[in-house]
């Protein structure tokens, strides 16, 4: 290449790459609440020959030659996921949480047709606006009421609006989202006007598979999308579980060739080894997961900050909110807590008008990557106290920075995760 070194390029692209890991891997204290970490054992199964193929269609019923293997780990995958979820219709091949949301809201309704949504203030995605996947369907975008006082849907307004305006379908489930949204109620107000529910689990899979958040699937939802790498810890992508059998075949059927051709073929066999995982360790670890967020907002309280939600008990989930206006605002305070390698994401809070969102009045802080590192309790106590240095009693964010690596150093095993040494029985990776 003229004017170009290959030879330097390539450096900076590994370098780049490596230092990456070192920093997010062994160095930050990440609290974005939408990540996590595979296990070491997932990551070997995610490198594998499936992620150079192609698999259109359905297993056993593809459109290419070469698919017997991922044929086979599919259905099986598909099975493990069915028994975790309780419910026979779960389709995996959405590449994201996205994806699995515009699939089932095509299915649902047609261009011009209502979607009645949570309220953003409740934690509603921008996948489930006219400003996300909704408006690109041409989908009309009908918000419930809010309920400032539980920081929840308003019930009787919202099954008043559904009456009033019979949507297609209504949805719940949320990306800021520290109480559970009220699915009965909601399921019961959406089936009377003939409109199905879906609930969007991408941030709770993991604490409804653990067992310490209800399954909306057991509660009335029609069908539950979620994401499969925030409380679940697996591979980056998406699934669909329903319990209306119809609704799954309609979705099966189109969600190729509508929302994808390949799906990412290499999702299939580390999101198995993680469900797998989950089925062994998983309520241990959701458990761990809602304990350290309900400590982690006791002591960052405990430490001055101004923690959302005290009077419900600041939360139910791996969320915590904080309104940090005092700390001048979010966009401020997440870039100082990343200068001392806390990573967070500044984040609108109930009261923030929309406009607001490149600097919103707070911080929403997850706890599910820091309990697979092994953190509880105590370490919650002293992410709270690293965080008040730097937003409350102004110590240097770079001085901090060298308390936080220090810190992370005992953190470097990854928990809740199926070993196995599976090199020398099976050659996983070539
Ligand atoms: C993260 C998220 C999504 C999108 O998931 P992707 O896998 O990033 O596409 C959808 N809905 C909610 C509620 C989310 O939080």
């Amino acid at each position: 290449m003229e004017g170009f070194s290959v030879e330097e390029a390539l450096e900076r692209v590994l370098r780049l790459t490596s230092e990456a890991n070192r920093w997010r891997l062994r160095e930050t204290v990440n609290l974005i609440a939408s990540e996590n970490v595979m296990s070491p054992l997932a990551v070997k199964a995610y490198m594998s020959d499936f992620m150079y193929r192609y698999a259109e269609g359905k297993p056993f019923k593809r459109y290419y030659q070469g698919t017997r293997y991922i044929d086979e780990l599919e259905v099986f995958t598909t099975e493990i996921i069915s028994r975790l979820l309780k419910t026979e219709y779960v389709e995996l091949r959405p590449i994201s949480g996205t994806i699995a949301n515009a699939s089932v809201f095509r299915v649902l309704a047609d261009p011009g047709d209502s979607a009645v949504i949570a309220p953003v203030q409740a934690g509603a995605h921008v996948s489930h606006t006219k400003f996300g996947t909704l408006g690109a369907l041409g989908i009309r975008h009908v918000e419930m009421p809010y309920d400032a006082e539980n920081m929840n849907v308003d019930v009787d307004g919202a099954v008043k609006l559904i009456e009033e305006v019979r949507p297609k379908f209504a949805v719940l489930g949320g990306s800021v989202y520290l109480f559970p949204h009220p699915v009965r109620e909601i399921a019961d107000a959406i089936h009377s006007v003939g409109g199905k529910l879906v609930y969007d689990a991408a941030h709770v899979l993991g604490l409804i598979v653990g067992g310490v958040w209800r399954n909306p699937l057991e509660h009335g939802a029609d069908a539950m999308t979620a994401s499969t790498h925030k409380t679940f810890p697996g591979p980056q992508g998406g699934l669909i579980a329903f319990t209306d059998k119809a609704l799954y075949k309609k979705v099966s059927k189109t969600i190729f060739p509508w929302f994808l051709s390949n799906h990412h073929l290499h999702r299939i066999p580390a999101l198995a080894v993680t469900a797998l995982e989950m089925a062994k360790y998983g309520h241990e670890y959701a458990k761990a997961i809602v304990e350290n967020a309900r400590h982690f907002a006791e002591s960052l309280a405990a430490e001055g900050f101004e923690v959302i939600g005290e009077r419900l008990g600041y939360t139910r989930s791996h969320q915590v909110l904080i309104d940090v206006r005092k700390q001048g605002r979010g966009a401020k305070a997440a870039k100082m807590l990343e200068e001392a390698n806390i990573i967070v994401n500044k984040n609108l809070l109930p009261w923030d008008p929309p406009e607001a969102v490149k600097d919103p009045s707070g911080l929403r802080l997850g706890v599910q990557e820091v309990t697979r590192w092994g953190m509880g309790k105590g370490e919650m106590e002293e992410v709270a106290r690293l965080m008040a240095e730097v937003l409350i009693k102004g110590r240097d964010p770079q001085e901090v920075r060298k308390k936080v690596v220090e810190f992370r150093k005992e953190y470097t095993k990854i928990n809740y995760s199926l070993e196995g040494d599976l090199e020398t029985i099976l050659d996983l990776t070539l």
